[in-house]
């Protein structure tokens, strides 16, 4: 059962790393705040702006999630938000000294090592909650997303590649704390070597590296294993409750994606916001109205994503 108040960080906790796309070093502080504030980015080398982690300001979804207010834009926000939501923590300021949150091995995992070592705190504030109640679906290009009313978060997502070594895989259960621990936070996020290139003519990819992300050759994994057999979908997984994690409250509900990827994650959750008829708040509602859109939001970018 999850808590039902809010929780932020005992203190703050940084590291140091580079951005998968952009190639170039960027440092990470997450800091404590208060109930109600929610998930918030600061770009420290341009003046401390800010980027508010909610759905409305998702503008780029091409191989990760890109956030950008006021001119302002923070990208590969998708794992990070993900350890963050797992872990119950609402309500963080998230420091950085550059354009992208740090890859680091491409999984959840070390942004999980970090939280618990800044340890956390519960607030004396109850956590704002949606409950699904009517089923919603989103679909593009041969991806779907269904979201079903059901008693608690869970997921079955499928994802089918043209390549042997990672074809058709499915992942089907509950995510708590506890599961995502053991089952998700380390899956990292995969590409393929004959995308490389033209990833990399695109301005992207240019941090990735075997120390990063799975790279699946023609004839094998480049890497030395793979953490699970199904990592990829597992990764797919993490990805969606990153994206999900903008909804800005605890989703109640069940999610069943088909060939997905960070487009069709990001228009789930629009959709949600956007239909108040299909589901109901509990618990405060106050942090919850952050999240409703006020403008409707554009996204680029294509459906089943290979990675990142
Ligand atoms: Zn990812």
């Amino acid at each position: 059962m999850p808590r039902s108040n809010q929780r932020t960080l005992k203190k703050s906790a940084e590291c140091v790393g580079i951005g998968l796309h952009s190639g170039r070093p960027v440092s990470m502080r997450l800091n404590p705040a208060p109930a109600g504030h929610g998930i918030v980015f600061a770009r420290l080398d341009q003046g401390g702006r800010r980027v508010y982690a909610r759905a409305v300001n998702v503008v780029r979804t091409s191989f990760a999630t890109t956030l950008s207010e006021n001119g302002c834009s923070i990208s590969t926000t998708e794992h990070l938000m993900s350890a963050l939501y797992a872990l119950e923590i609402d309500n963080v300021l998230v420091e950085l000294d550059g354009a992208e949150v740090p890859i680091l091995d491409g999984s959840a995992a070390p942004f999980i090592y970090l939280i618990h070592e800044a340890g956390i705190f519960e607030l004396g504030a109850a956590r704002p909650r949606l409950v699904l109640e009517k089923p919603l679906s989103v679909s593009e290009q041969g991806g779907r997303i269904t979201a079903s009313p059901a008693p608690s978060f869970s997921v079955d997502y499928s994802i089918n590649f043209d390549h042997p070594l990672v074809g058709s895989q499915n992942f089907r259960g509950s995510i708590s704390c506890k599961s995502y621990l053991s089952e998700i936070a380390t899956a990292r996020t995969f590409c393929f070597l004959r995308d490389v290139e033209a990833l990399r003519r695109q301005g992207l990819a240019l941090g990735g590296c075997l120390e990063n992300a799975i790279v699946v050759g023609d004839d094998g994994i480049l890497n030395d294993s793979l953490r699970f057999e199904d990592e990829f979908v597992r990764h797919k997984v993490l990805d969606l409750i990153g994206d999900l994690a903008l909804l800005g409250m605890l989703f109640v509900g069940h999610v069943r994606a088909e060939r997905a990827g960070h487009r069709l994650h990001t228009r789930l959750v629009q959709e949600i916001l956007a239909r108040p008829d299909a589901w109901r708040f509990e618990g405060s509602t106050e942090v919850a109205a952050h999240h409703i859109p006020s403008r409707p939001a554009m996204v680029a970018g294509g459906s089943q994503t290979a990675s990142l």
